[in-house]
């Protein structure tokens, strides 16, 4: 594929080191841009100065959602070079959001090239503090103009680079987790196996109800019978029960996490026994009571392992172990992210330079 390369005649000021960077507020010199149109497939594949896109208001992706995103990291290590994590996941999971979404898949290698490409051009941009990277957000948006409910004949594949910090400012930090009974996220036969908005736009209220509680995240259970465990809407989740692993199996209603494939892969690997199955809340509240609910742990490319302290079902609310960081959950932290930032060997050949 060739990428056409408009480099911009007035860079903007980068993030000094040890600026606070924060998370998807500023954005890089470029961004990458295909089209797609309907008899010709993907064309003009091309890097130009990050800037707004001319859309009519009539644009379908603003009226039905029909749009698909993605998100990874670039990391730079210590020897310089910067590093993707998995990109290839990434790929073949836009193309499973796509394919729900009637949306045309984009050839894998042309997703990941891209992904490298526009890394390459704004490569100065990655930063260098401790614990930050570029957050890179490809996405496709329908983009005919016609209010008629169908699938758009045009579409734009977007990526957007954003410098983002630490999640953790000071270390990794235990957070408190509002299991919602109310509100579902996403139902079987639905989309939430799928990476599009509509799904976060469901979720917005429950996020709001569990920030008012004081709490951080919300924990979905299932949408038919309110009583299996999901997921937490931007992280998988896992538990760690009686010296188990156990985790909610991907039931197309879950986001298939590429990190949370990444630390079932590792589990096995050290020796853990690993169960992907139905965990009822109910079990989760009986195994806090009688203490063999041992860790409880979130999984996303923004925290990699988020250690969950605290969890809020109805009138229980469980203290989990100490109501600090688990040795598991540490070890995983360390490992996972000693392989992204290239500080740490890469047993599973997971690490990708961009060159
Ligand atoms: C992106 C996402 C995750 C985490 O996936 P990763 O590939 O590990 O970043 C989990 N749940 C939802 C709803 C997501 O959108």
């Amino acid at each position: 594929m060739e990428i056409k390369i408009t480099k911009t005649t007035s860079p903007k000021v980068k993030p000094k080191k040890g600026e606070k960077l924060g998370f998807g507020h500023i954005f890089t010199d470029h961004m990458f841009v295909m089209d797609y149109t309907e008899g010709q497939g993907w064309h003009d594949a091309r890097i130009v100065p990050y800037g707004n896109i001319p859309l009519a208001p009539s644009a379908m992706v603003f009226h039905y959602g029909q749009e698909m995103f993605e998100g990874l990291k670039a990391y730079r290590g210590d020897d310089d070079k910067i590093y993707l994590f998995r990109p290839d996941m990434n790929a073949k999971r836009a193309n499973n959001s796509n394919q729900r979404l009637c949306i045309p898949e984009i050839p894998e290698d042309i997703f990941v090239d891209a992904i490298k490409a526009v890394v390459d051009v704004d490569r100065d941009w990655v930063p260098s503090d401790e614990g930050t990277s570029l957050y890179i957000r490809p996405f496709v948006i329908a983009t005919d103009e016609f209010l008629g409910v169908a699938p758009s004949k045009t579409y734009l594949f977007i990526i957007v680079l954003s410098p983002s910090g630490a999640y953790y400012e000071s270390g990794l930090a235990p957070v408190g987790i509002w299991i919602e009974d109310e509100y579902v996220r996403a139902v079987r036969g639905g989309m939430g196996f799928a990476k599009t908005g509509g799904n976060y736009a469901a979720s917005l209220i429950a996020q709001v109800k569990a920030h008012d509680s004081g709490y951080s995240q919300v924990l979905w259970l299932d949408g038919v019978e309110r009583k299996y465990i999901e997921e937490v809407g931007a992280m998988n989740i896992m538990f760690k029960i009686s010296g188990k692993v156990i985790t909610p199996a991907l039931n197309g209603s879950i986001l298939p996490g590429i990190t949370r494939n990444s630390i079932i892969h590792v589990c096995k690997e050290w020796g853990y026994e690993v169960e992907e199955r139905k965990i009822s809340v109910e079990e989760l509240v009986a195994a806090a009571k009688d203490g063999s609910l041992e860790e409880v742990w979130g999984t996303g490319t923004a925290a990699v392992v988020s250690p969950v302290g605290k969890l809020r079902y109805m009138d229980d609310v469980m203290t989990i172990g100490d109501g600090g960081i688990g040795e598991l959950t540490q070890k995983l932290y360390d490992e996972l992210t000693g392989i992204q930032w290239g500080k740490r060997e890469d047993p599973y050949g997971w690490r990708v330079e961009v060159k």
